[in-house]
């Protein structure tokens, strides 16, 4: 099933005219910043945002996750999310700039973008479609986040979801069906440390952590390099103070993606081997914390949502490109809630200070939302019927 042709037309007259209030909140809600831990600040801003568009149940969870709850009908819930936090911090500048063909600044497509097209589906959807529809913007997605809020979501929402659409902002064609696992961990050294010569100070933290490093990528190399999909990531290192004193301490954060459970599981078995042996030889307290885990999770090519998709983009023409990601959509999809994450259009500079979107992509992204929201939701309800 699609939207008929006709409606098409109709439908991307209805955003053009709505493109002012869409990049009037893409701007507003990317000058406010929302490190992970810390989205407070946007969650109320968007809170407020959907008072004013008068949805009938707005509050912000437990967790601080933002729920906009619109229901006319005894329907299924259909849900639509978006992270709501940033790999910023509050120190970044996060002015916005905007001329007619560019929009940047930090996480104006990783996630803003995504944020203000939660809104822009109150404004151009009608009220009784879907029937019954969240929107839901969620905390703790990027860095140590752990998908909290998405997963507080799944496990305390009352109703079983029918169809969940992840947002993202970059990335217009894509259709993330599955995800990859992950697991990141953190690894701390710790030494007396001290004087370079007059103290007796023992190993280097900074330099077990570096052959730690060497002997964990000699593992890595031995994977192979197409299928299955394996990564390993020393993310960040840090540690010392000066030229001329020994490190007190070294950490390092290490992530492991996979596609399939099980290499990603032994993978992570040798290099927690690996550290073992390295906290049996070494003078350095050496210490490792697993942070996060995601699971392997995805839905099959030839599912309904995703052929839905498909389907939209072909009508849009715009080229379809389905493969792995990592977001929230895991979690729903482990709870049983057909999930895809769509992008919404085409950037640059993901996780930069400068990232960027290019505005004439826009519309179409929002259509295909719109027209997926449209046609999942009829699909949903014949099957329901
Ligand atoms: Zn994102």
């Amino acid at each position: 099933m699609s939207i008929g042709d006709l409606e098409i037309p109709t439908l991307r007259e209805k955003i053009a005219r709505d493109r002012m209030n869409l990049l009037s909140d893409l701007v507003n809600i990317s000058q406010v910043p929302a490190p992970t831990f810390d989205e407070s600040d946007r969650a109320e801003v968007l809170a407020d945002a959907f008072k004013r568009l008068h949805v009938d149940t707005v509050y912000i969870d437990p967790v601080g996750n933002v729920i906009a709850h619109r229901k006319t009908r005894n329907t299924p819930p259909v849900c639509v999310t978006a992270h709501l936090d940033t790999v910023f911090d509050r120190s970044v500048n996060h002015t916005v700039q905007i001329d007619d063909r560019v929009v940047s600044g930090p996480g104006v497509g990783d996630n803003s973008l995504g944020l203000a097209t939660l809104l822009s589906i109150v404004r151009l959807l009608p009220e009784d479609e879907p029937g019954n529809l969240i929107l839901l913007a969620t905390t703790g997605t990027e860095g140590r986040g752990n998908l909290q809020g998405t997963r507080y979501f799944v496990k305390n929402f009352e109703q079983q979801v029918g169809f969940t659409l992840c947002l993202e902002g970059h990335g217009l064609g894509r259709i993330d069906h599955w995800s990859l696992g992950t697991i990141r961990i953190q690894i701390k050294t710790e030494s007396q440390g001290g004087h370079v010569w007059r103290d007796k100070t023992g190993e280097n933290p900074i330099r077990v952590i570096s052959q730690l490093v060497t002997d964990i990528y000699r593992i890595y190399d031995e994977y192979p390099s197409e299928k299955p999909f394996v990564f390993v990531n020393a993310g960040r290192i840090r540690g010392g103070s000066s030229f001329n004193t020994v490190p007190y301490n070294c950490e390092l954060d290490l992530e492991i993606r996979a596609d399939e459970t099980e290499v990603m599981e032994e993978l992570n078995e040798r290099i927690i081997e690996l550290i073992q042996q390295y906290k049996e030889r070494s003078s350095v307290e050496l210490n490792y914390q697993e942070i996060t885990r995601r699971p392997v999770s995805g839905l099959p090519e030839n599912h309904w949502l995703v052929e839905e998709i498909e389907s939209i983009h072909s009508q849009l023409k715009v080229d379809s490109v389905k493969g792995p990601g990592s977001s929230d959509s895991c979690i729903f999809i482990d709870a049983g809630i057909p999930t895809v994450t769509v992008g919404l259009a085409r950037g640059h500079h993901r996780h930069h200070e400068n990232e960027r979107l290019d505005l004439s992509s826009l519309e179409t992204g929002q259509l295909q939302v719109i027209s997926a929201l449209i046609s999942c939701n009829q699909r949903l309800r014949n099957m329901h019927s």
